[in-house]
């Protein structure tokens, strides 16, 4: 508890995650509202168009979360009952969870400290009859080792559905990361890079598939409901699946169609607020995030520092819980999967089973990163990390 003489270093509280949103996203949404076209419409058509050329995939489906598009891209891959599906245990739990929707068995393979993604050295040992897929997740925005995922999934023959969901802008060799693999999945929710409130998208090139994660989104219909009350005139459908409600809103796509448009100059903010982060915690015990790979864009999405806590007692929650004192909002990103219960107990996993997740897992703290961060902010951000760790530290 603060005392009564403690003075945060900000009066407001810094909400950790809260994006960016502009004028012509309130214009556009207020445009649609008053439209009388607020589901699934020619917004949500527009988006896709610009998010496919701008990955560089051939086809592109909106959906409400990336939880959707995850649980989708497995199902039309035909990933399902019995099988092994390859990812890290240093991602979210929709991750994993959507493994287990399918029927199918996550098995997890230890993180690369330096990278904080999963570790390709690690994967063959975990290869067995049953294994079908790997689900890269790009963390915190860095690429994955792709040349090496690939060439595994080349030699076992492996479906790679990326969990893009941080990396957007993330390239790896001159190629969008989300442009990689069998199918990717990104996320836009509030705090991602593109923010739609709620939303999500999958891209790839293979038609069948994209027809098939277009139709099972919204019911299994043949005929998306746009085209059944347009003016082109009624059409009648037919259910082929029975599919779920997955569909994304045109005043979801109101915001994400201006939102992609900024996606670089926004990168470009949180390039130098991270830069300024680096050099203020330089004399700090925090391992800032290490240096971005040669030939690779980082898409900025954490700033996932690690308290030292083998230089002190106190922990990183009471660091977390410090900066929550000086009205500073942060994140944890993430609490490995396996330490979870539905994890540990269904798979019979433990501490000690993936030592460099649970490194990161027990250090890491995300600061605010947001591109709508004023110059003020990120100082209030720094000063405040100081004040905790100079009074944990002394
Ligand atoms: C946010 C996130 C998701 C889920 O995204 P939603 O759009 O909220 O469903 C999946 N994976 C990772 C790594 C995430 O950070």
């Amino acid at each position: 508890m603060a005392t009564k003489k403690h003075k945060p270093v900000r009066k407001s509280f810094l909400i950790f995650g809260s994006p960016r949103i502009e004028k012509a996203e309130i214009r556009e949404v207020v445009a649609t509202l008053r439209s009388g076209w607020l589901s699934t419409g020619p917004k949500v058509v527009k988006f896709e168009e610009m998010f496919k050329k701008y990955i560089g995939a051939e086809y592109a489906m909106a959906l409400n979360s990336c939880t959707a598009g995850l649980h989708l891209a497995m199902l039309v891959s035909g990933l399902g009952h019995g099988d092994e599906i390859i990812t890290t245990p240093l991602t979210f739990a929709a991750t994993a969870n959507v493994i287990t929707h399918i029927g199918a068995r996550p098995v997890f393979v230890d993180i690369d400290k330096h990278t904080m993604n999963i570790d390709p050295n690690l994967i063959e040992e975990k290869i067995t009859k049953r294994t079908k897929a790997i689900v890269p997740v790009h963390f915190a925005g860095r690429p994955c080792d792709m040349d090496a995922i690939m060439s595994i999934a080349k030699k076992h023959r492996l479906l790679v559905i990326s969990d893009a969901a941080h990396a957007i802008e993330a390239e790896y060799k001159g190629q969008k990361v989300g442009s990689f693999g069998d199918m990717s999945v990104f996320s836009f929710y509030v705090t991602k890079n593109v923010c739609t409130g709620e939303g999500g998208m999958v891209t790839t090139n293979n038609k069948d598939w994209a027809e098939k994660v277009q139709m099972y989104g919204l019911h299994g219909m043949s005929k998306g409901a746009w085209h059944r009350y347009s003016d082109e005139g009624f059409k009648h459908y037919q259910v082929v699946f029975p599919g779920y409600k997955y569909n994304m809103m045109d005043i979801q796509a109101s915001l994400g169609i201006h939102q992609l448009k900024r996606v670089g100059n926004y990168l470009k903010i949180r390039e130098k607020i991270w830069k300024k982060y680096d050099r203020a915690f330089q004399e700090l015990p925090l391992i800032v995030p290490a240096p971005v790979e040669k030939d690779t864009v980082h898409a900025r999405h954490l700033y996932t520092p690690l308290l030292d806590i083998d230089a002190t007692d106190i922990s990183r929650d009471a660091f977390q819980q410090g900066l929550h004192i000086e009205n500073i909002g942060t994140g944890i990103h993430f609490v490995a999967l396996h330490l979870h219960p539905y994890y540990a107990n269904t798979f019979g996993l433990k501490r000690g089973d993936f030592p460099n997740a649970e490194f990161v897992s027990d250090r890491t703290i995300s600061l605010p990163l947001s591109a709508k961060l004023t110059e003020a902010d990120t100082d209030d951000v720094i000063c405040a990390v100081k004040k905790v760790i100079e009074r944990i530290f002394e």
